[in-house]
C-alpha cells in the first residue's frame, strides 16, 4: 500500500457536503464538484464491520 494512501486512511478527510466525494484534509474545496462545503470526516472505529 502506498505510504500517502495509508496516511489517508489513518488522518481525517474532509467530505463535500454536496457531492459526498472524500478530499485532501488541506482540501479548500471539493477535488471533484468544486464546493466549498466541506465538513470534517473524523476517522470513526466502527466494531462489527
Ligand atoms: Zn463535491
Amino acid at each position: 500500500m502506498p505510504f500517502k494512501e495509508a496516511m489517508d486512511r489513518i488522518f481525517n478527510k474532509k467530505i463535500c457536503m454536496k457531492c459526498g466525494a472524500s478530499n485532501p484534509i488541506r482540501a479548500e474545496k471539493c477535488r471533484k464538484c468544486g464546493s466549498k462545503q466541506l465538513r470534517l470526516k473524523v476517522r470513526e472505529r466502527k466494531s462489527g464491520q
